[in-house]
């Protein structure tokens, strides 16, 4: 079916190019607008450690990752589900699996191949894609305005979605420069914060000295009552890794509040307290600490490090102390690293501001989707699952609104 409609879908990241094919497929004539030389750079910086396109668990679960907009999400995936998407990218040549850790990866395709497997269907589905054309706002008469390098463009699309993702790594293009053009346009938007990212700690220089850069495996992150297991590393500012993201939101909030963040480490999640001080009571002999705890609970060197640095010499020589503190031992999170080395951004769009087809209320015939929106999920998958499938339902909402 061949559509008149034009509609021009600004941001060639996953949420852009994937609304960008759905309404081609569906015989849009549709122009993507991109400030940069090429599509996606956030998306092939996020391949160069371990793409994780997708999370595979039941969905309840995989929704309840969105917290507080389950509402939303149930909507939105059940519109365009992580099975959909999943099939989507088959059906485009790039197969996926499931790793021990339930993340779904490409199984050989990078980043860079995937976003061009993607190219090259919009093209092949006749979408007109402008690189280095800049979005400004809009005109007097509701017109786009691009720049470009040597002109200023005015133009007029039936629909336009923005797909303009966060405000970290601001050298993919992903600025959060739009959020003053919709500001203006008295849309509510909330600033934006850092998500998925490190923190800071007061480390001593003894620990820095010997433990950055070490990694601290097979944890649990306890805060309140949220904990996770997995990976983390002693940085020289602080700490990061899987843990530490995926309770972001939750201690940025309570630094926010309290001015600081107390997290609890379990070294050893695998083995009880009773355990633990089973295996310490024994007689020490003249084995160094280190030696001693690495040959009974196979503590790493990280973990000696923390517990130096969070207990006392005496609380060393009793093993009850010791096994209580290895089963929960506490880190002052002090603050947030910049916005700028961020996995993701919390912040922006105010949900009451879309429709229920993801049009901005304010201005009618301009959608959104994406990292634009104000919510924030755990890095590993749902961050793009969320951006992608939010870019299908913006596009069908398109779809609806120009019918
Ligand atoms: C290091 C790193 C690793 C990551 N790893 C993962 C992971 O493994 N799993 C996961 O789920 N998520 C991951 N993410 C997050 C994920 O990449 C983002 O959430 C996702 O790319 C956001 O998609 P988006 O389409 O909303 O926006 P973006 O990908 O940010 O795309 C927005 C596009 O809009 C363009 N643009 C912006 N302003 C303008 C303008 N004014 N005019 C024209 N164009 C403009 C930008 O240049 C950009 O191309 C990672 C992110 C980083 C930084």
């Amino acid at each position: 079916m061949i559509n008149t409609k034009n509609i021009a879908i600004i941001g060639g990241g996953p949420s852009g190019l994937i609304a960008a094919y759905r309404l081609a497929s569906k015989g849009f004539s549709v122009h993507l607008f991109e400030r940069k030389k090429s599509l996606a750079r956030k998306f092939k910086i996020a391949g160069k450690g371990g793409l994780n396109l997708t999370y595979s668990e039941p969905i309840k679960n995989f929704i309840d990752k969105y917290e507080p907009h389950q509402e939303f999400f149930d909507t939105v995936y059940k519109n365009f589900s992580p099975k959909d998407f999943i099939n989507w990218l088959n059906s485009l040549g790039v197969e996926t699996f499931v790793g021990t850790s339930s993340r779904v990866f490409p199984k050989d395709k990078s980043a860079a191949e995937i976003i061009k497997t993607i190219q090259n269907e919009l093209l092949k589905l006749n979408v007109k894609i402008h690189y280095e054309h800049f979005w400004k706002g809009f005109d007097d008469k509701g017109s786009l305005i691009f720049e470009t390098d040597n002109e200023t463009i005015n133009q007029n699309f039936d629909a336009v979605l923005l797909a303009l993702g966060g405000a970290s790594y601001s050298f993919t293009g992903s600025d959060g420069s739009w959020k003053d053009i919709l500001a203006e346009k008295e849309i509510k938007i909330h600033d934006f914060k850092p998500s998925n990212c490190g923190f800071e700690v007061e480390w001593s220089e003894v620990f820095k000295s010997k433990n950055e850069s070490q990694p601290l495996k097979n944890i649990k992150l306890i805060l309140d009552d949220k904990s996770i297991r997995g990976e983390a590393m002693i940085t020289s500012y602080g700490i990061e890794g899987g843990v530490i993201y995926h309770l972001s939101r939750y201690i940025r909030n309570k630094i926010e509040h309290e001015g600081f963040c107390t997290v609890y480490i379990d070294l050893k999640p695998d083995l009880s307290e009773a355990e633990i001080l089973k295996r310490l009571s024994a007689n020490r002999g003249k084995q160094s600490y280190t030696n001693f705890l690495r040959k009974k609970i196979k503590l790493s060197g990280a973990g000696f490090g923390l517990l130096k640095e969070a207990t006392s010499k005496e609380n060393m020589n009793e093993p009850k102390k010791l096994a209580a503190i290895i089963k929960k031992l506490p880190i002052v999170l002090t603050k947030p690293r910049p916005i700028e080395e961020a996995i993701s951004t919390a912040g922006g769009i105010d949900f009451s501001e879309i429709d229920d087809k993801m049009m901005l209320k304010n201005l009618p015939g301009v959608f959104v989707c994406g990292e634009m929106l104000d919510w924030e999920a755990p890095t590993g998958g749902y961050l793009l699952q969320g951006c992608f499938s939010t870019g299908v339902f913006a596009a069908d909402g398109i779809a609806r609104y120009l019918k």
